[in-house]
Formats: structure tokens, C-alpha cells, sequence
């Protein structure tokens, strides 16, 4: 059995205008346009390496955004292959019953749903699991997502190949992956620990793109969580955020237990956001985050009116004067 540490790069909507498109029921947040991966023995030996790109087929505009990141051109993915030819060749460099490793909790997911629009099955997707989680667990504890270039700068290894290209993140990722105990992490994942908040969604939704924020948190679609198992849509606590794009809620279904919400915005273009909202298993951790998100976010609130209060104040003095 293999470790794939794998990481991919995709296109988006270009604007608030254009639904998110798909098939078999599914709207894809984002189309993938490059797969890249790392073969690790059991040993954390890097054993071989897999980087195609993918021809566009339900957004054929590559995305300004993405091109400017990533780098990739409209000529390299016409020439490439379709997703099922490209996901055909990444499942046989898989092998069989393979353990994929992303750094994140975003790849799996837009790969379940590309799977599903081209009627493929998502059973690779089964067996995966976000190394964020068995870094935190194996270093301090911590409970946000570190960065990549936080891993690797947390073990001294300097990165030689440029970032937001699929293969070269993924070949950053294996080296982080190369210092952590693997099968330990595998085996402790998922046993509600602090840091296993983020596992396997229940539930992953993609919403069509707003132009502010203040327009998603009006969309109580999106506001307001599902229960997973059931449908009710709960009444859902306030969505807090520590600053920047990820919030989070709480919610709870009198049949089925407590649910925790993340929603994580990305920007599609200066004025286009779109978000994916993912509800995992509550517990204990998920409350005790959320209620030491939700003090800090207040206490942001405190200090801001604060210091417009001292402002208000200063100028006043100064027209007394
Ligand atoms: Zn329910």
C-alpha cells in the first residue's frame, strides 16, 4: 500500500453571473485543471511522482485569478487530456487501496465532485486524510490550519520549486510528510481530538457567487445549516471568524446532535466571491473552538469601538481647544 500525497490546482466561475455548472447533481466549486502527486513507500520514501494537466470542459475560460497563480496557460490545457483520461492514468499511478494525503480539506472534496460530474465513482476519496491535522497533533496541539509554508519552515526545509504548482506543493507537502509518523496519525485520526475538527464533512455545498459578504450572510440558504442526516434546516448560531475567509457556526439537530459549520470564501475576482460550506460531527472541541473564536472576534469588536470612541473624543478635544 502506497501514500499519495497528492495536490491539485483548479479553475473557478469568472463572475457573479454564471451559475456553477455540473452534472449528476452536482455543482462544481471549481474544475480541476492540474493533478499532482507524490508516491511515498511506507516508509515516507519518495517513490515516484505523477503531474498532468487537465482539459477544460465545464469552465472552458481559464479564470485570471487562477492563471496568474498557478501559471498555467490556455494553450498547456488544450492540449491535454479530459478528466477521465487524466483521472484514469492518476488512479493506475495510485495503485490499489492507495491513502491519499493533501495538505487542506479543500482537494478532496472538488475532486469527489469532478468525479461525480463525469460519472465516475469517488471510491479513492475514501481513504484520505488531511495532514494539517496530524501536524497539529504531532507537533504543538494547535487548532487552526497552518500553512504549508508553516510546516516547512516549522522543519527548516527551504523550498526550492515554486509554490501553486500541483506537483511541486504536492513535493512540499511529501517532505513535510517525510518527518511526520504516519501511520500513528492515521490511526489516532478521527478520535476527536482538538485537532481533528476539520475531518470528512458530513456535508459539502458550494454556493453561487455573491459580490460582497454581507450578501452571502444574507443567503439563508447558506446561513443556515442542514442537518446531515435528516435535512432540517437548524437554527444556527452566529457565523464567527477569526479574521479572513473561514467562519464558522454551531448548530444542532434535536434528533441527530450537534453540528459544526465552516464556511470558507475565496475570491473568484475583485468584486466575485464564492464559498463552499462544509458541517462536520460536533463535540466538546468543536464548542470549546468556537467559543474561544467567537470571545476573540468580541473582544475584536470591544477594542475597534474603543478606539472609534477615543477618536470621537480626541477630535472633540481639539475643536474645544
Ligand atoms: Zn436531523
Amino acid at each position: 500500500m502506497a501514500y499519495i500525497v497528492f495536490d491539485m490546482e483548479w479553475n473557478q466561475p469568472m463572475c457573479a453571473a454564471q451559475p456553477l455548472k455540473g452534472k449528476n447533481g452536482v455543482k462544481l466549486s471549481g474544475e480541476i485543471m492540474q493533478i499532482g502527486a507524490i508516491k511515498l513507500d511506507d516508509g515516507g520514501e519518495i517513490v515516484g511522482d505523477f503531474s498532468l494537466c487537465v482539459k477544460p470542459h465545464f469552465y472552458k475560460r481559464l479564470n485570471k485569478r487562477v492563471r496568474e497563480l498557478t501559471g498555467i496557460t490556455k494553450e498547456e490545457l488544450a492540449e491535454a487530456d479530459i478528466f477521465p483520461a487524466v483521472f484514469a492514468q492518476f488512479d493506475a499511478f495510485c495503485g490499489d487501496a492507495p491513502t491519499l494525503l493533501t495538505w487542506g480539506f479543500d482537494d478532496v472534496p472538488i475532486l469527489r465532485q469532478n468525479l461525480i460530474a463525469w460519472g465516475l465513482g469517488t471510491e479513492i476519496c475514501e481513504n484520505s486524510y488531511n495532514l494539517q491535522t496530524i501536524f497539529n497533533t504531532q507537533t504543538d496541539g494547535g487548532k487552526s490550519q497552518r500553512s504549508l509554508a508553516y510546516a516547512l519552515e516549522y522543519y527548516g526545509i527551504v523550498p526550492k520549486l515554486e509554490a501553486h504548482d500541483a506537483l511541486h506543493d504536492a513535493y512540499h507537502t511529501a517532505l513535510v510528510a517525510k518527518h511526520l509518523d504516519l501511520a500513528g496519525g492515521i490511526a489516532a485520526y478521527g478520535g476527536g481530538s482538538s485537532g481533528a475538527l476539520w475531518e470528512h464533512p458530513l456535508l459539502t455545498d458550494s454556493f453561487y457567487p455573491y459580490p460582497h459578504k454581507r450578501a452571502a450572510f444574507a443567503d439563508k440558504a447558506l446561513v443556515e445549516i442542514p442537518c446531515p442526516t435528516c435535512g432540517a434546516k437548524l437554527s444556527t448560531s452566529k457565523w464567527v471568524t477569526k479574521g479572513g475567509n473561514f467562519y464558522i457556526a454551531l448548530a444542532e439537530c434535536p434528533e441527530h446532535g450537534e453540528l459544526i459549520g465552516r464556511i470558507k470564501f475565496s475570491h473568484v475576482s475583485d468584486t466575485t466571491l464564492s464559498c463552499v460550506r462544509n458541517v462536520f460531527k460536533g463535540s466538546k472541541f468543536a464548542k470549546e473552538h468556537y467559543d474561544e473564536v467567537f470571545a476573540k472576534s468580541e473582544n475584536r469588536k470591544e477594542r475597534f469601538k474603543a478606539r472609534m470612541k477615543e477618536q470621537r473624543r480626541a477630535k472633540k478635544e481639539k475643536k474645544e481647544v
